[in-house]
């Protein structure tokens, strides 16, 4: 069946599967095992000498996690994904599979607190250095890019300052110096495909709005397949040079007879089996039944955003509410040129007093969750002063985006009266 052309509420529920094979079943089986039985000696060979794809290991590879990776890669308009266990585990694995120590990156400055913390931490700890540059200068990347640069990093749609990252800019600059720019998709899955606009890989907290459940950690890479890592050999040694830890295998040749899927099938064969975030069967399968519905709640949770946004710049105690359609501009203009039927769900806000002020709005919310997410499918709302960003420092702190006053509140898919009734009622008794 070909999904290709198929809109996006039917590819979420149709792409990449039909039945099982084995039983016929229509629901995509929780495949809980382990390991997998090899034909003979010279099936389990082929497998591991990858001349033939297969299951071998579900640390490596697992067929519910399978049809998850493939319709997700179908969604996106990629060639392949890969599923890991966390979203932290896919930003990791999508900068290490090109990184190694002595190497840089460019990451733009708007970026989840987790992720600034690994970059500017973990990643430097290992030798790998990051580059921040502000994305509202898209040269800037350039400016920051040297020959040991290997990849740039940008969010879509960032918290908090929920400015649209200028994709296809970037995205053209890296093209031009031989840089692919991975994308952090996770606040705006189907309302912006990053590879249509030039990026070259994409990658999802699945915990977020592809679950929208609340129940599960995950992530996901997406390979664009649109990239040619040949033509930048000197840039990539990981992908174009003989790889000793896999009897001299050269990724880009080892996957000409598959596709452009060089990127993705490293990050399977050597990330996953060596470090080994991979994404349980079972939370594959509560992934793929967040995703039927997914199309749906994005939906909702634009509509549900834009009357919150409207509601809050109209509300007296408040001083300023951040929301891609209230914006003005280039930003307003990148979020209109990027965002595709809505400007997602997130909405940030400063009340009249301040830090205080937002605790005692935290702390009155009859409806809204107080939690550290976004994307679950009921309304949640943070101060990240005072968590989320809490670990950074506070010149880091300020750099993001975050005030002291700022509340951060992710729409959920309830009546819109309800939520707009319990916001109203805490932001009386902040
Ligand atoms: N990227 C973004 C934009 C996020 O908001 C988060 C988590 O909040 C992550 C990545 C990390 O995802 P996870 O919590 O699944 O590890």
């Amino acid at each position: 069946m070909t999904t290709r052309r198929m809109h996006p509420e039917t590819m979420v529920l149709h792409a990449a599967y039909r039945q099982d094979e084995a039983t016929g079943a229509v629901a995509v089986p929780i495949y809980q095992t382990t390991s997998y039985q090899f034909r003979g000696t010279q099936h389990a060979e082929n497998l591991f000498a990858l001349k033939e794809l297969g299951n071998i290991y579900s640390r490596i590879m697992n067929p519910t996690c399978d049809v998850l990776e493939r319709r997700f890669a179908a969604i996106e308009g990629g060639v392949a994904g890969l599923a890991v266990g966390s979203g932290q585990a896919a930003s990791t694995f999508a900068v290490m599979n090109l990184c190694q120590s002595g190497d840089n990156f460019v990451s733009s400055t708007d970026l989840y607190g987790g992720t600034w913390n690994l970059f500017a931490n973990t990643l430097k700890g290992m030798g790998v250095e990051v580059r921040f540059v502000d994305p509202a200068d898209p040269q800037a990347f350039a400016r920051a890019t040297d020959a040991r640069t290997r990849c740039y990093y940008a969010e879509t749609l960032p918290n908090p300052k929920l400015q649209v990252f200028p994709i296809r800019e970037v995205a053209e600059i890296g093209r031009s110096l031989g840089v692919p720019l991975i994308v952090d998709n996770t606040a705006a899955p189907l309302i912006c495909r990053p590879l249509d606009h030039g990026a070259a890989i994409v990658m999802y907290s699945t915990t977020k709005y592809i679950g929208g459940h609340g129940t599960s950690i995950g992530g996901l890479i997406i390979d664009g397949g649109n990239f040619d890592w040949e033509a930048h050999a000197e840039r990539f040694p990981l992908l174009t040079q003989p790889d000793p830890s896999y009897h001299g295998a050269v990724w880009t040749e080892a996957v000409k007879p598959l596709g452009p899927i060089a990127y993705i099938l490293r990050a399977r064969v050597i990330l996953l089996r060596d470090i080994g975030a991979a994404m349980s069967p079972f939370n594959a399968f509560m992934f793929i039944q967040g995703l039927e519905t997914l199309a749906l709640r994005m939906r909702a949770h634009c509509e549900n955003a834009a009357h919150v946004a409207a509601f809050l710049s109209a509300h007296p105690k408040v001083t300023a509410v951040i929301y891609p359609g209230l914006q003005a501009g280039e930003a307003r203009k990148r979020a209109d040129q990027y965002l595709n039927g809505g400007y997602g769900a997130l909405v940030g806000f400063e009340l009249k007093g301040g830090r205080e002020a937002g605790r005692r709005f935290i702390d009155a919310l009859q409806l809204v969750y107080h939690v550290a997410n976004i994307g679950d499918a009921r309304t949640l709302a943070i101060h990240p002063a005072t968590t989320t960003h809490s670990q950074l420092s506070e010149e880091d702190r300020i750099a993001t985006g975050v005030s002291d006053g700022y509340v951060r509140l992710s729409i959920g898919i309830e009546h819109s009266d309800d939520i707009l009734a319990d916001l109203a009622q805490a932001i009386e008794q902040a």
